[in-house]
């Protein structure tokens, strides 16, 4: 492979050290460009020793003179704020940028990339749930390409290799069903933040880890669907596969259903997204079905669980509705994880927010912006 160019938006998070360990295995493939990150200025001081990035940008003015103490013999830029973050991101030396921020905050600078006609690795779903249409607008108009990096739109990628969307006649998004699968509704309203941060397949960052518990990540990976593949609503099933072998699958027009499986590792979709349309080696564990045994499926119940049905009832409003609901959910996640909600007030939180909101049709960015910044505010206010 000639030598690449990357750009890490959020290197010390999950998805952003799961990256570099990538990179590491393949270290003569790549030349790091920057790597960014909010606070976490130890680790990307770490980071910046191991791996050498011409710059970094940091999100907090604080934690940027924290890492000029830290490591004073870097003589590269370091960036400030979120204009240091997009400067970043549309470099126009990248090849490749990793988008890998939480939240909301990786709408702007994902944006930045994508107006730079750069491929972008997309891990941040929080910017297509959000501002899909904008997004994808974005995209056309710039010649840049997005990869999912999540491991359900890597499994569809993979399966739609070689074919025509024409044929397709539905996607189904396999989830784990999260630690609470099993338990009864009059026991969730006392789960306790740690319990609903202990995943059982998968390790990652805390606010996703929620949202994998209320199942509020698979409705958000339904719209991240739509939007990635241009797919009707309609056409998106969620099966509950607690194995997390099947990372989902893509059912053609004929009947026939191509599944992309394997041991749950988020290296194998991240390396595709860095490698496509190629498959490099890659030393992981590897799936045995015979030591497996057994593969079960369910229906998500969505009594237990209406954030999944949250999400499609926004996704099939459009407009502003699915920027609503990430904004809710933020502020719902983080007041839970700070101890001060029950885990069932996070989508009472969502629908008092989305009642209490003016839905509009057509969104521009700014619009979008606007529809974050008032949703932020009335789901903070909510009494839960
Ligand atoms: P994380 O919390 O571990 O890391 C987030 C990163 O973003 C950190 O580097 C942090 O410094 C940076 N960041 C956070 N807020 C910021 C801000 N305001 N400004 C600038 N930088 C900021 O999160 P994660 O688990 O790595 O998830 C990242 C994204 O990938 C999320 O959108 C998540 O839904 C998605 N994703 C994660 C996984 C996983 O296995 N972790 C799997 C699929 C998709
Ligand atoms: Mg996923």
């Amino acid at each position: 492979m000639t030598r690449r160019t990357l750009t890490i938006l959020g290197s010390t998070g999950s998805i952003g050290t799961q990256t570099l360990d990538v990179i590491q295995r393949s270290a003569d493939d790549w030349t790091i460009k920057w790597l960014t990150c909010n606070t976490r200025v130890e680790e990307l001081a770490d980071q910046v020793r191991q791996f050498r990035p011409h710059g970094v940008a940091i999100r907090e003015e604080w934690a940027r003179s924290r890492f000029l103490e830290l490591l004073p013999e870097f003589t590269g830029p370091v960036l400030c704020g979120e204009e240091g973050l997009c400067e970043a991101a549309a470099d126009t030396d990248n090849d490749i940028v990793m988008s890998a921020m939480v939240g909301f905050s990786g709408v702007v600078p994902t944006l930045a990339a994508i107006r730079s006609g750069h491929v972008v690795g997309l891990a941040n779903k929080e910017t297509l749930v959000s501002a899909g249409g904008v997004i994808m607008a974005a995209a056309r108009d710039h010649g840049a390409t997005l990869l999912a990096v999540d491991s359900e739109h890597s499994a569809i990628l993979q399966c739609l290799c070689g074919e025509q969307l024409a044929d397709v006649e539905r996607f189904v998004i396999t989830a784990s069903g999260g630690p609470f699968r099993a338990l009864p509704q009059d026991e969730l309203q006392h789960v306790t933040v740690d319990r609903a941060l202990r995943h059982p397949n998968w390790s990652m960052g805390r606010k996703i880890t929620i949202d994998s518990a209320t199942l509020m990540n698979k409705g958000f990976e339904v719209m991240e669907a739509r939007w990635l593949f241009d797919i009707d609503v309609d056409r998106i099933d969620v099966v509950i596969h607690p194995q997390s072998i099947i990372h989902s699958m893509v059912e053609f027009v004929d009947g026939s259903v191509k599944a992309q499986m394997g041991l749950p590792s988020m290296l194998v979709p991240i390396q595709y997204a860095l490698t496509y349309p190629r498959h490099a080696p890659l030393d992981t564990p590897r799936m045995n079905l015979a030591e497996i045994g057994t593969l079960t499926f369910e229906s998500p119940d969505l009594e237990r669980f209406p954030c999944l049905r949250i999400a499609y009832e926004a996704l099939r409003a459009e407009g502003n509705s699915p920027c609503i609901v990430n904004a809710a959910n933020e502020i719902a996640v983080s007041r839970f994880l700070d101890g001060h909600i029950p885990f069932t007030s996070i989508p009472a939180i969502i629908e008092k927010t989305l009642s209490r909101m003016n839905h509009v049709d057509e969104t521009s960015l700014s619009d979008i912006l606007a529809t974050d910044a008032e949703a932020r505010r009335i789901a903070a206010d909510i009494d839960a």
